[in-house]
């Protein structure tokens, strides 16, 4: 398996396509050429490639590990009430909001993802920040730290952030201060991975919630399997789509060039590579999502 990963990752070295993300400044800092690619097994093995133990910062791959925080916290019928559960065929960053009540489309979506990272309980935004940093290091097994550059940068530029959620709060959708759901939510979008540890994030996901090196039961099955579902309809941004007609797994991709999908029952990918399609997903990754799939026959819809 990682002699045909290593096989992968040379044959698109020299795909040299998209543009690093800008509008966070400081991402626009990271080395264009890195490219890493891990699979973990169910068994607690880890197989990996080129740059996989080089970190970046989670971004948006935190999203569907937050929901499943607020899933495991409140159950799944409160969560819904809050935060829908269709795909809303647009940017990340869309003002996708149900009109009159401000409830966002679902949980992939920034404004989504404010929403659901205020669910999260905890006593004030250092309680429920630790809480998710718990949560997501669960995932991988190991504890993940900050990046406070990538976090200051953030800060700096988060105004469309800040607007969604300032409109969420006055419909009434977000009962939280906006700068209080904002603190945490960069804050976990600036937690630090690498291509190993998003495999086995995605692992135990495809574990029913159990991480297959540590063994921790990290969210309950039903979770797992929530989390899963909105991943596959509205994991890969306004390529979601096509995503699941061409690769057919559940996935999410982050700004930084991170890509986390899951072969349930079967294994976690973790991808990286920073160079983003128009879409934002990471050019690389998705060509060699693409190739894995149908080399292992992953698509969720195979008929074998
Ligand atoms: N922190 C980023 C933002 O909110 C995450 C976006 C992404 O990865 O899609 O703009």
């Amino acid at each position: 398996m990682s002699a045909a990963l290593r096989e992968l990752h040379d044959s698109l070295l020299s795909e040299e396509g998209g543009t690093l993300a800008t509008y966070i400044p400081e991402l626009a800092r990271v080395d264009p050429a890195l490219f890493g690619l891990a699979l973990a097994t169910l068994d607690g093995r880890v197989h990996a490639a080129g740059d996989a133990d080089v970190p970046f910062t989670l971004q948006s791959i935190s999203k569907p590990f937050v929901y499943a925080r607020a899933l495991a916290d409140l159950g799944l019928e409160a969560v819904l009430s809050r935060v829908g559960a269709e795909p809303s065929g647009e940017a990340f960053n869309a003002i996708s909001l149900e009109p009159g009540t401000g409830r966002p489309s679902n949980p992939m979506v920034n404004a989504g993802a404010i929403l659901t990272t205020s669910l999260v309980s905890g006593d004030g935004p250092a309680a429920r920040f630790e809480r998710i940093r718990d949560t997501l290091s669960a995932f991988a097994g190991r504890r993940l730290e900050l990046d406070e550059a990538v976090l200051a940068s953030e800060l700096e530029t988060g105004d469309r952030n800040r607007a969604l959620a300032y409109l969420m709060r006055n419909a009434g959708a977000l009962r939280c201060e906006v700068d209080e759901a904002l603190d945490v939510y960069f804050r976990q979008c600036a937690l630090l991975a690498t291509a190993e540890d998003v495999a086995v994030m995605a692992a135990t996901l495809a574990n029913g919630g159990v991480n297959p090196r540590t063994k921790e039961a990290v969210v309950p099955g039903p979770v797992a399997e929530h989390v899963l579902a909105l991943m596959a309809s509205c994991g890969m941004y306004d390529g979601a789509g096509e995503w699941l007609l061409r690769v057919g797994l559940p996935a999410k991709s982050g700004v930084s060039g991170g890509i986390v999908a899951v072969s349930p029952g079967q294994f976690g990918i973790g991808l990286f590579s920073p160079r983003l399609d128009v879409r934002g997903n990471s050019v690389r990754g998705v060509a060699a999502s693409r190739v894995l799939a149908e080399r292992f026959q992953l698509h969720l819809m195979h008929y074998p």
